[in-house]
């Protein structure tokens, strides 16, 4: 048994088995610098747990010097940070929706219609999808006419065992594995080098429902177990994958698949008694709340678009921001933090 107690690792043990990790995401698709040190820089101040970055040592960096600053502030605002966030790196497996890339293909009608729902702004009106704002949710794909099928995506296909080393020399202290395929066997061979890129450190397994029956979802928990051993974490993600819109029924699923992990293993198999499970995709400002109203335990909760959208106003570089959006923006991330976490 790994003994994390008094390191830095201990710390985020604790905020996990007390229930008080929030992550941010930041988009494992998103590799946009600039975006990514304002939401270091903001959540960091508004008392976020950790960040979930693409895996790419620049955007590592981005993400160290959003958080750098945000301690700075912090001291000259005379208000503690207790500990410095860590970074996660997502990494996926090809057909994940979580590090794929949409396209226009040229059967494009141009009706315009994915041009509103796309939550990061990556389709403008030349239709031509700017690949590093794009975070694979397929919401331009849900609009897109059936008789033009215009939409398609391409696989980001990193090379593990090349950029994950990197991404740890630029900071990251956590991987985790978007792992919502069908494939067993080449989605365990990926958590390997996971594993064993970080063999000290927590690593996470992502996944929903999409491709997955519950048996199978179980049975993907354990052979991760198998390999991870405590040091795993589940975030169980919901479908739809982004919380664009801030509703009860949107966080549903991610809601109802913590459910499944918790009462079909952690209540039936002591090994799992305290395997910490993180709510994701589709998450809100409602998920604390659902999760609590359904009695469904978790540990930590992460949320992407939904959080990233709620401060979109106030962007700007971490020396230049107004304190007055500096405040706002902080109030804004604050509260979504402790609504989900605390209920107020
Ligand atoms: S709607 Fe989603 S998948 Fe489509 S371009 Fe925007 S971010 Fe990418
Ligand atoms: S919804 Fe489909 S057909 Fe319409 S503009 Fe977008 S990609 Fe083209």
């Amino acid at each position: 048994m790994i003994s994390y107690k008094g390191s830095r690792f201990g710390f985020y043990r604790d905020l996990l088995s007390s229930s008080k990790y929030f992550k941010l995401v930041c988009g494992a698709g998103n590799e946009d610098n600039d975006e990514v040190e304002y939401l270091a820089f903001i959540y960091t101040l508004a008392g976020c747990s950790g960040f979930d970055v693409s895996a790419s040592p620049e955007i590592v960096k981005s993400a160290k010097n959003g958080i750098y600053s945000a301690m700075q502030k912090a001291q000259e605002l005379g208000f503690p940070i207790p500990s410095e966030p860590l970074i996660t790196v997502s990494v996926g497996m090809p057909g994940d929706h979580h590090v794929r890339k949409a396209f226009i293909n040229s059967k494009c009608v141009s009706c315009d219609l994915c041009i509103p729902v796309c939550p990061t702004k990556a389709i403008p009106e030349s239709l031509e999808v700017i690949a590093d704002l794009c975070i694979g949710c397929g919401n331009c794909e849900a609009v897109c006419p059936p008789a033009a099928k215009a939409i398609e995506y391409t696989h980001d296909s990193k090379k593990l065992l090349d950029v994950l080393p990197k991404c740890v020399d630029a900071g990251a202290e956590s991987i985790e594995l978007h792992a919502g395929v069908p494939d067993d066997e080449s989605t365990l061979k990926e958590w390997r080098i996971v594993s064993t890129s970080i063999p000290n450190g927590m690593i996470s397994m992502c996944l929903d429902r999409k491709h997955l029956s519950d048996s199978s979802l179980l049975d993907r928990i354990r052979s991760a177990y198998e390999i991870a051993g405590e040091r795993l974490i589940i975030q169980a993600d919901g479908i739809p994958m982004s919380g664009g819109i801030d509703d009860l029924n949107t966080t549903l699923q991610a809601v109802s698949i913590a459910d499944i992990i918790d009462t079909e293993l952690r209540y039936k198999d002591a090994r799992f008694r305290t395997l910490p499970i993180l709510i994701s995709g589709g998450t809100n400002s409602h998920t604390g709340y659902l999760a609590r109203q359904c009695n469904v335990p978790f540990n930590g909760i992460t949320i992407g678009t939904h959080a990233r959208k709620v401060i979109s106003n106030y962007k700007a570089k971490p020396e230049s921001i107004s304190s007055e959006n500096l405040r706002k923006a902080i109030y804004k991330a604050q509260k979504l933090i402790t609504t989900n976490l605390y209920g107020k």
